[in-house]
């Protein structure tokens, strides 16, 4: 037994060496002391308080060190209803349990209302009921409070994604009738903000969040949790419209730099009963992520095209290596021509693949290569396309004795490859080109989102001789003094820009500032999906050099771009190297 006579508090290393939960008796008989002492001392460690302010005192010093209180009620000081009402009262000693002793009936009916967990009445009982309340009292509390730990998110308070899964299927069993709608709450370019406002600012930014959507939860008679970094979840009685959700999130997440914050909302509403939990989110994902580049829109319902959309997508990748093998893939060249000329010259063209399925028919990359991108199989089909290409590039050199530069489409999952500069430069030498001869798009948005790791990538691959095209330029959010640091040669203007800057009242400054931009960089510059001729005029007396688009060929299958190239050959319409 401890008696609080030297008053210092236990270092975490006397803990660990006596490992005995600690019970502080708050009791003025010395008799009772040793009755207690005498039945729990080889199990516990106890404190003994002989006063109510000598109690207060040790609790406030040994907080949640403290597994149990014994309070009498008849101290000489206090009374024990008074340091009750004062413990429960703390804001970090109020979850300590409390066992009432007394010899008055009347005061353990207010004792419990009060907060007490149990009583024990004086006389003490046998020792074995003594020691049996005092450890299941022990054994529920630290249950109860481990189950606390682990359900809430340290940061937010919401529930964790475990417990949150868990308490969303028991919310279904007790209301197997109300219709119920799944939602996912997310803060776009999170990690940007991140980056740029620092963690602290961050973590403030998800409590806010996390507050509102916890407010919101209450009040549709719901559950939210924090799925993980900047994804929420709702599971709620299915409500008509959460445009006033978006509204109260978006405010609470914007109060500290208004109008900053973007928040995106997938939602799954009236959930198949029938179908796991965790795939009704996957569902409300979908629907949220059709919104991810739309900045006009914050809320996306999941329905059934996208339901549609998604056994397609699951065909497609099911199909895809028996694709490989059978060379479904089909690779598409698209000329480009220099336009400085009064005679435009092809100057190069694009490399676009296609898949001409079996029983799906012709299928455009759109369909295909962002989900292909979304789980890395894009890698194995960027260089299945390559392979195609610097095959097509040899043939056509011995042809037509010139070497016809083509571009690649390089996505983000093949710049990780620390083995690409080396795998090209064993393509280019087995089909005999010249690496300045195969062109890499890279595009635009892969730059702002992985910035160092793309510019190391891109410098290894500059120093081996190959041409860097930045794709989509325009798409992205690089600045202008970003892009005079990054490693490129050319720079494709993405089909969006040139068509919203030439439209009526299309903002046409904006594209001249660019092509302005490009020039002064050095930087030769190719207008994409130029369609018309006043398109194609604009962008010539703009000063624009080379341009890709119907309004001078489509893609076009390998044979059909092999004849084109045959034509121009003999017509003298090839730029001459150099
Ligand atoms: P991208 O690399 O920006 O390619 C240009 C897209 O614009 C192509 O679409 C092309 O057909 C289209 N286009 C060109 N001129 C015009 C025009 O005048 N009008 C219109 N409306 N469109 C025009 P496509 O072939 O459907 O490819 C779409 C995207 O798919 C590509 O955009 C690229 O990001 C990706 N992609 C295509 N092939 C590959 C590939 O082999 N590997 C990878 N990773 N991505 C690819
Ligand atoms: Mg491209
Ligand atoms: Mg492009």
């Amino acid at each position: 037994m401890i008696e609080d006579k030297n008053n210092r508090a236990q270092t975490p290393a006397d803990r660990v060496r006596t490992s005995k939960r600690r019970i502080l008796i708050v009791e003025d008989e010395p008799i009772n002391q040793q009755i207690l002492a005498a039945y729990l001392e080889s199990d516990y460690e106890l404190i003994i308080a002989d006063s109510g302010e000598q109690a207060k005192t040790i609790i406030e010093r040994e907080n949640r060190a403290i597994s149990l209180i014994l309070l009498d009620l008849n101290l000489p000081d206090l009374h024990g209803l008074d340091i009750l009402r004062w413990i429960k009262a703390g804001s970090t000693f109020s979850k300590i349990p409390v066992i009432v002793m007394t010899s008055d009936g009347e005061a353990e009916v207010e004792s419990l209302n009060i907060g007490a967990i149990d009583f024990i009445t004086k006389p003490y009982p046998l020792p074995k009921v003594v020691q049996a309340r005092v450890r299941r009292t022990i054994e529920l509390s630290e249950g109860r409070d481990l189950i606390r730990e682990t359900e809430r998110d340290g940061l937010t308070g919401l529930y964790t994604r475990e417990y949150f899964f868990r308490y969303a299927d028991q919310f279904d069993q007790f209301h197997k009738d109300t219709p119920m709608d799944a939602l996912i709450l997310d803060i776009n370019h999170f990690h940007m903000i991140n980056e740029r406002f620092g963690k602290g600012y961050a973590d403030r930014l998800l409590q806010r969040v996390g507050r509102a959507l916890y407010d919101y939860a209450n009040r549709s008679g719901g559950i939210a949790c924090r799925r993980n970094a900047d994804t929420f979840l709702l599971y709620c009685p299915h409500g008509s419209d959460y445009a006033d959700a978006v509204e109260t999130v978006t405010a609470a997440a914007c109060e500290e730099e208004p109008g900053h914050v973007r928040i995106r909302v997938g939602v799954y509403a009236n959930v198949d009963p029938s179908i796991d939990m965790e795939l009704r989110f996957d569902r409300a994902k979908s629907a949220a992520d059709l919104i991810k580049n739309d900045y006009t829109t914050c809320i996306a319902t999941y329905d059934n095209d996208l339901h549609e959309k998604e056994i397609y997508e699951e065909r497609l990748l099911e199909d895809f290596h028996d694709a490989l093998v059978h060379k479904q893939f089909k690779v598409y060249f698209q000329p480009k021509f220099d336009i400085r000329p009064e005679k435009p010259l092809l100057c190069g063209a694009e490399a676009l693949v296609r898949w001409v399925h079996p029983v799906l028919g012709f299928v455009s990359p759109g369909a295909f290569v962002p989900l292909f991108e979304s789980n890395g199989l894009v890698r194995q089909l960027d260089d299945y396309v390559w392979r195609e290409t610097a095959a097509c590039q040899g043939r056509w050199k011995k042809k037509f004795g010139r070497e016809i530069p083509v571009s690649v489409n390089v996505s983000r999952v093949d710049a990780l490859d620390p083995d690409l500069a080396d795998m090209l430069c064993r393509l280019t030498e087995a089909n005999g080109i010249s690496n300045s001869a195969l062109h890499l798009e890279i595009t635009e948005s892969a730059y702002t989102d992985d910035a160092k790791q793309i510019i190391s990538t891109v410098s290894k691959l500059r120093e081996k001789g190959f041409v860097i095209e930045m794709d989509d330029f325009g798409s992205g959010y690089s600045s202008i003094s970003m892009i005079s640091t990054l490693p490129i040669d050319v720079m494709k203007l993405d089909r969006m820009l040139i068509v919203n800057a030439l439209k009526e009242q299309g903002n046409i400054r904006m594209l001249k500032v660019i092509i302005d931009m490009a020039d002064s960089l050095s930087v030769p510059l190719i207008a994409e999906g130029v369609e018309t001729e006043e398109q194609f005029k604009a962008l010539k007396d703009m000063g624009c050099e080379m341009i890709q688009g119907y309004y001078f060929a489509k893609p076009m299958p390998e044979q059909d771009f092999e004849q084109y190239l045959a034509e121009k050959h003999q017509n003298n319409g090839i730029v001459t190297k150099g």
